[in-house]
């Protein structure tokens, strides 16, 4: 299965609350398949993958952005390093 239809079937999973992080996969928008206590409400989930599949670019990605915001603090310890930052 190529990548993009797994991803999307990962998605589907994802919103009806299966949490599973597949190997070589990336995470979860919300991180929610290492992180289970960072899953977002299901609102959010059907919103998401709605706008993923609408190709709602911006939309999603601001709900990404939105998620990571969320999770940042608990996935770095101390340093967080942003492509295009200063180092
Ligand atoms: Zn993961």
């Amino acid at each position: 299965m190529g990548y993009k239809k797994r991803r999307k079937r990962r998605l589907r999973l994802w919103v009806d609350g299966t949490f599973i992080h597949f190997p070589g996969d990336d995470c979860l928008p919300d991180f929610s398949c290492c992180r289970p206590e960072f899953a977002a409400p299901k609102e959010e989930r059907e919103l998401f993958v709605k706008l993923y599949f609408a190709g709602k670019h911006k939309e999603y990605e601001r709900m990404m952005m939105m998620f990571l915001g969320r999770a940042m603090p608990f996935l770095t310890n101390k340093k967080v390093y942003i492509a295009g930052g200063k180092p």
